[in-house]
């Protein structure tokens, strides 16, 4: 049986990158997937080729830091669907990008959509899943999110070690509704659409990487999956790290 037979979900950055490839993945293994993102162009693309391809998909315009957007997606998918099992707050940007690394707006940007999104989008997606049946979220955060850099934006670091802590506070306030809430960890991907580390600093990333190569979105897709699924029924705020043993140094 497929792995989330039945389930309906909701991935955010689902527009490219990792999002993709877990809506994708998600959709191969059963699930109606409602693929969020402000990229509608490519957003609605990747829906309908999930489609044509035998999958359940639709895309819905989400700016993950605006309110009365959730509110909106999550109703449109309650409606058209009958329920919420499982959120992937996977939208974010990188601290990459940015020639003042110290930038007081480029932290405002950071903590807006990776953290104050992410704690949007459970907000709204638990007030569902408190009526229903419980269900599952995944938080992206990053490696960034348990050690520092110092060739990022200090607000990328610390939005991603927010998601971190309060995935760790939504699972044990919404335990005993069947919510579980963990965190995926990815090390170093295939460079954000905001701009990476230059070429330089990701060739010495990746020689103190202990499988001395860069992670493929597919291996962070995986991990999600099985976080979402049912498999994982007795883990909550547990954090899976996704780095080939970056952080295990
Ligand atoms: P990406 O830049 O390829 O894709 C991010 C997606 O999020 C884009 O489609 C973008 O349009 C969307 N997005 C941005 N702002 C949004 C907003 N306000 N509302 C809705 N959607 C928005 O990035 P990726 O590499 O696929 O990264 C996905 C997640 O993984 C991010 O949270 C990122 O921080 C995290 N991560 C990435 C890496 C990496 O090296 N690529 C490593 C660790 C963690």
């Amino acid at each position: 049986m497929p792995r989330l037979d039945g389930k309906v979900a909701i991935v955010t950055g689902a527009a490219r990158g990792m999002g993709e490839v877990e809506a994708r993945l998600f959709a191969e293994e059963g699930a109606t997937v409602v693929l969020c993102d402000v990229s509608d162009g490519d957003g609605k693309r990747v829906a309908e080729d999930i489609v044509a391809h035998g999958g359940t998909a639709e895309y819905l315009h989400l700016n993950v830091t605006d309110e009365d957007n959730w509110r909106e997606v999550i109703g449109c998918t309650v409606a058209g669907h009958g329920r919420l099992d499982i959120l992937v707050n996977n939208a974010g940007i990188s601290g990459y990008d940015e020639e003042d690394n110290l930038g007081t707006s480029t932290w405002d940007r950071l903590l807006e959509i990776n953290a104050k999104g992410v704690f949007l989008g459970m907000k709204h997606a638990i007030g569902v899943m408190e009526q229903g049946d419980g269900g599952s979220i995944v938080n992206i955060s990053s490696i960034s999110g348990i050690v520092g850099q110092d060739f990022i934006h200090m607000g990328y670091n610390a939005s991603k070690g927010a998601v971190r802590l309060m995935t760790k506070s939504a699972a044990v306030r919404w335990a005993e509704a069947r919510i579980r809430v963990n965190s995926v960890h990815p090390g170093l991907m295939p460079p954000m659409a905001g701009g990476s580390a230059s070429s330089e600093t990701r060739d010495a990333m990746t020689a103190n990487i202990p499988m001395k190569r860069t992670g493929r979105r597919e291996e962070v897709a995986y991990a999600v999956l099985f976080l979402a699924s049912d498999e994982a029924s007795y883990i909550t705020g547990a954090e899976l790290v996704v780095d080939g043993g970056f952080t295990a140094q």
